[in-house]
Order: structure tokens, then sequence, then C-alpha cells
């Protein structure tokens, strides 16, 4: 590693590490040798321990570090390591709770593997609550892998990248829509790789939307660098929502049985799936007028060709300018907006199309929950 970089601190005062060791390494034949530990620059995990890292990135104006928040676990007997980051986008916050509640409250003493936990990566971005770098609204999402000497930026995420993220064989990466968006809990994966696929499949998610990901994503730069990573969509921006907290956990214990790293867990399976591919029927319905929108539909709803999905009024509600927006075929609404306001052009839902199989089986699952819910 270069040694011109501000925050490339072998030496690392900026770098506190607390080591806890949570369990003796396993004597069953799988146990992990110390050449299992996990490494990064300046610090290393052995098996059986675990750490709480405050690792510096970038510095502040006030030349103070900027550092990111890394929990690693060793498990004491041998497995993958995997990823699990949020917040690359500063205001996105379902993803820390996810990040979080797996590192801390959840029993590792037998985990087979690494969990490396990075609850918030785009610091600057959380302080201020704002979905970008506050430093010239730079996207971190589109600066991985990074570069030495290069922006701001790209700094921050060369130091992520390298450090957290190449010594990864699997990533998940907790999104949630844009603000004043929503969406449902839904997995983006790159379907043309097959452990992209078993990860996916895995997160058992009723909604798989493929695509390998815009450059510079992390999903897309870690895939591309060998290292098979899904984004996980949840919910909104500024929240903590505590149902897709608990699809998401349920999704990440899956993953952790799936590729052996839980092995008294369960994979679990969502009971309908969509997975929608290029050639699928899929859009984002924009606004043609200006004005305030009435939304007819939540994320997650049926709606079907011809229903009308929200009305765009002027503040008179005058009727002749009443624009009623149409469903253009039938579909599941996967993300919807939630601050009534639009410009022309403005996205208003992204809907997908369904097949007849799957769309019997949401249908079967919404008349459950109703009940279910009625009976409370
Ligand atoms: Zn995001």
């Amino acid at each position: 590693m270069g040694g011109d970089t501000p925050t490339d601190g072998s030496s690392n005062t900026d770098t506190d590490t607390e080591l806890n060791s949570s369990a003796a390494t396993g004597g069953d034949g799988t146990a992990a040798e110390s050449d299992d530990a996990f490494t990064y620059n300046g610090g290393r995990v052995d098996p059986g321990e675990s750490a709480n890292i405050r690792y510096g990135i970038s510095e502040t104006y006030l030349g103070d570090p900027i550092r990111v928040p890394v929990t690693i676990i060793n498990g004491a007997k041998r497995g993958p390591t995997v990823c699990l980051s949020a917040a690359a986008h500063g205001d996105e916050l379902n993803g820390i709770e996810v990040v979080r509640e797996v590192a801390h409250d959840w029993d590792h003493s037998e985990l087979h593997g690494t969990l490396v936990c990075l609850p918030v990566m785009n610091v600057p971005g959380f302080l201020a609550q704002e979905r970008y770098l506050p430093i010239y609204d730079r996207d971190l999402n589109r600066s991985f892998p990074g570069r030495e000497g290069s922006t701001s930026a790209r700094r921050m995420a060369y130091q992520i990248f390298t450090n957290f993220i190449e010594p990864c064989d699997l990533g998940i990466d907790f999104h949630t829509s844009t603000r004043g968006r929503t969406n449902m809990l839904h997995v983006r994966a790159d379907l043309d790789n097959p452990t992209v696929v078993r990860l996916a499949n895995a997160f058992s998610s009723n909604v798989i939307i493929g695509g390998d990901g815009p450059s510079g994503t992390l999903r897309s730069e870690a895939t591309e660098a060998g290292i098979p990573t899904i984004t996980v969509e949840m919910g909104e921006a500024h929240r903590f929502q505590r149902r897709l907290i608990d699809r998401a956990l349920t999704g990440v214990a899956s993953v952790l049985a799936e590729f052996g790293c839980h092995r008294e867990s369960a994979v679990h399976w969502p009971g309908w799936r969509v997975v929608i591919t290029d050639d699928d029927e899929k859009t984002w319905l924009r606004a043609d007028a200006g004005g305030i929108v009435d939304m007819k539909h939540g994320r997650g709803a049926l709606v079907e060709e011809g229903d009308v999905i929200c009305t765009i009024t002027n503040p008179f509600k005058e009727e002749d300018d009443i624009v009623a927006v149409e469903a253009p075929f039938t579909g599941l609404i996967v993300g919807v907006l939630e601050n009534p306001v639009v410009y022309p052009g403005n996205p208003l839902c992204h809907l997908v199309g369904l097949e007849r199989d799957t769309r019997t089986a949401l249908e079967r699952e919404q008349r459950t929950e109703r009940s279910r819910s009625e009976l409370r």
C-alpha cells in the first residue's frame, strides 16, 4: 500500500480495534487454523475471535479521521467469508439495523467462516442524513472499487474495497428506495453468474430483478472482482421498517444456511417468487403531467391492466385537469412514490408483470395475510 494517502494507516492512530476472544478453536476436524485469520491493513482477527473496528478511510476539513465501523466475526470453524454492508447511501437506514442485529444480537458460537459487517459505509452521508457524500455530492455507490490518488469518493471506496470487500467470498449490500419513494423488499442480481443466482435464491425474497448493475456499484464491481454480491432493496430512506428488517434477517439466516456458515439453520422458501429478466414486462410509470398525486395502491399491490394506479390533479382539483394513470399491464407494484408531488417525467411506480402461477400464489398469500390481520 502506498504511504501517501492520509488514511492508509498501518500506524493507525485512527483505527481502534477492540478484540474479544469469543470462542475457542473447535476440535472437530473442521477447526480453522491461524492461517484462516481475517487480515486487513493494520490488523488481524483470528479464528474464534471477533473485533469491532473503526477504520480510517478519509479525513474531515478539520483533519479529523473519518472512520467506518466494521465488525469482523471469525468463526472457530472453516467456511466462507461473507460481507454484509449497508448505507453506501447515507440516508438508507433499514440495512444498518439488519447488519447490526446479525453482528451483535445473533449467536455465532457455531459459525463456520467469517462475517464482515459494515453497517455504515458512507459515514459523511450518514452524518448529514443524505444519500450522497456531501463532498461535491459524489455517489459512493458509483465509486467502487475505488482508486488510490483519485477523488475523495474513490479513495474512500478504495479503502473499504481493498480492506473489507476483497477478502470476502460473497456479499449482500443493503439499500432502500431513494428518498420520497418506497419499494418492496427485493433482490437485484446478475442472473448470468451462477453463484450470484444461488445467493439471490437463498436470500428468499419474493421478487428478484436481474441485471448486472451500473458500473461503480459495490454489487457489480465486487461480482466482477470474483466476490458474487447481491443488492437487497427494502422500503424507504430515513426509516427503520421493522417488518422489512425482519424479512431481511430471515434472508440473511437463509443465506448463511445455504452456504454452510450456520449449519443448524434451514434455507427458507418465500412461498412464491417472481424473477424479472430483461425480457419481462417491467416499467417505471412516469407522470406526463405535473401536479399532486393521489396514489391508489401501495408497494406490493397487485393491479390489473387498466386499473387506475393514481390520479394527478392541480391545486383546484379541476375535473378537466384530472389525469388518471392506468396500469398498462397486470402486475405487481414493486416500487412507488411516497412524496405525492411530481413534475412531468418523475417516476410514479415500478410495475412488473406476473405469470399466472405467481399471481395465484401471491393472491393466496395476500388473502391469508388479510385474514390474519383481521384476527388481530
Ligand atoms: Zn441505495
